[in-house]
C-alpha cells in the first residue's frame, strides 16, 4: 500500500516550504512518486514509470561503488556562499545558481568570486540559470562570470529554447548543459540534433526511469549528469542507480540534496561523506513514515493523483 509523506524543506523550494510525494514497495525494492505539485497528471505518468520501475524491476548493473556529488549554492550574498561551500564537506564542485529575478549581474559575479576563494583553485563550479537569459544576456554573463570564477566547469541551461542554447554554444568558451531542454522536452533528441549542448543533465522521475535514461543518454551521446528532482532517500537512491549504472560518469552529480528536507523517510539517510553518495539500497523506516504521513486532505488528494496517473499510464502505448 503506497504511503503519502510530507516534510518540510529546510529552505523555499520552487516557490514551495513542503516536499510531500508517495514510496511504495514492490517485488524489487522501493520507489518513490513525487512529481511537483504544480504538473498536471499526464505529465506525472514518467514519474509513475520510475517509482514502478524501482519498486518492481529494480535497478541495472552498478559500474561503480561510489558517487560524486556537487555542493549547491542558491541565489544568496557573498558571505553565505562562502559558508555553504566551507560547510559542504569538501566537495570540490559546486553548482552556483544565477539569473535570479531581481539580481543584478554583480551580484552575480560577487558570488561566483566568493565561492572561487572559498572553494581553492582546484575546485570546479558551474552555474545554473534555469532558462532565463535571452541570447545576448547569455553570453555576456557567461563571459563575465567565467573570468570571476577563473574558468567555469560549465554553464547549465542559459537560455530557455534548444535553439537558443545553440546559439549560445557557437559563441562562449564554456561548456553549456542541457537540463530543461531534456526533461520537459517534446523531443530530448533535439539537443543532438542542433548541437545545443556538451553536455545534459539526466533525472530518473521525469524521465521515466533509469533504464529509460541509460538509453537516452545512449542515443544523445553525450555525457551526463545526473540530478535529484529534491526527493526523500528513496528518491535519491533512484539517482544514484542511474549514476551508478551510466558507462562513462565524467561529473559530480547534483545528488546531494538530502539536507534540503527537513526530515527523511529512511534512518540511514542518502547523504554525502567526503563528496560521495554509496550506491546502496535503501528502505523506509516504519516509524519516519508515520512521523511524515501526510494529513488526511493531502493523503486523499495524492491518492486521487496517484489513481488519474495510472489509468493514464495504462492508455498509453
Ligand atoms: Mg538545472
Amino acid at each position: 500500500m503506497p504511503a503519502v509523506f510530507d516534510i518540510a524543506l529546510n529552505a523555499r523550494f520552487r516557490g514551495v516550504v513542503r516536499r510531500r510525494g508517495m514510496v511504495w514497495a514492490g517485488s524489487a525494492g522501493w520507489g518513490e512518486f513525487s512529481p511537483f505539485e504544480d504538473y498536471r497528471p499526464d505529465e506525472c505518468v514518467a514519474w509513475w514509470r520510475a517509482a514502478e520501475e524501482a519498486a518492481e524491476l529494480g535497478f541495472p548493473p552498478a559500474a561503480r561503488r561510489t558517487v560524486p556529488v556537487n555542493a549547491i549554492v542558491p541565489a544568496v550574498g557573498p558571505g553565505r556562499a562562502a559558508a555553504i561551500v566551507a560547510a559542504s564537506g569538501g566537495c570540490g564542485t559546486v553548482k552556483v545558481k544565477v539569473a535570479e529575478p531581481g539580481q543584478t549581474a554583480a551580484e552575480e559575479i560577487d558570488r561566483v568570486a566568493a565561492v572561487r576563494d572559498a572553494l581553492g583553485a582546484a575546485g570546479q563550479i558551474r552555474i545554473d540559470a534555469n532558462g532565463a537569459w535571452d541570447v545576448e544576456t547569455a553570453v555576456g554573463r557567461i563571459a563575465r562570470l567565467d573570468k570571476a570564477a577563473g574558468g567555469l566547469e560549465y554553464a547549465e541551461q542559459p537560455c530557455a529554447l534548444v535553439g537558443e542554447l545553440a546559439a549560445v554554444r557557437r559563441r562562449v568558451n564554456v561548456l553549456i548543459a542541457a537540463d530543461e531542454s531534456i526533461r520537459r522536452a517534446a523531443d530530448p533528441l533535439e539537443v543532438k540534433r542542433l548541437a545545443a549542448a556538451d553536455l545534459v543533465v539526466l533525472k530518473v522521475q521525469p524521465l521515466g526511469g533509469v533504464r529509460a535514461c541509460l538509453a537516452l543518454a545512449a542515443e544523445l551521446d553525450l555525457p551526463a549528469v545526473v540530478s535529484s528532482a529534491v526527493e526523500t532517500s528513496v528518491g535519491l537512491a533512484m539517482g544514484v542507480a542511474l549514476a551508478a549504472a551510466l558507462p562513462r560518469l565524467d561529473f559530480a552529480c547534483g545528488l546531494g540534496t538530502g539536507q534540503l528536507l527537513a526530515g527523511d523517510l529512511v534512518a540511514d539517510r542518502l547523504v554525502a561523506r567526503d563528496a560521495a553518495l554509496p550506491v546502496r539500497s535503501v528502505s523506509p523506516d516504519p516509524a519516519l513514515l508515520a512521523e511524515h504521513a501526510a494529513g488526511p486532505v493531502v493523503d486523499r488528494r495524492w491518492r486521487r493523483l496517484l489513481s488519474q496517473v495510472k489509468r493514464l499510464a495504462d492508455a498509453e502505448p
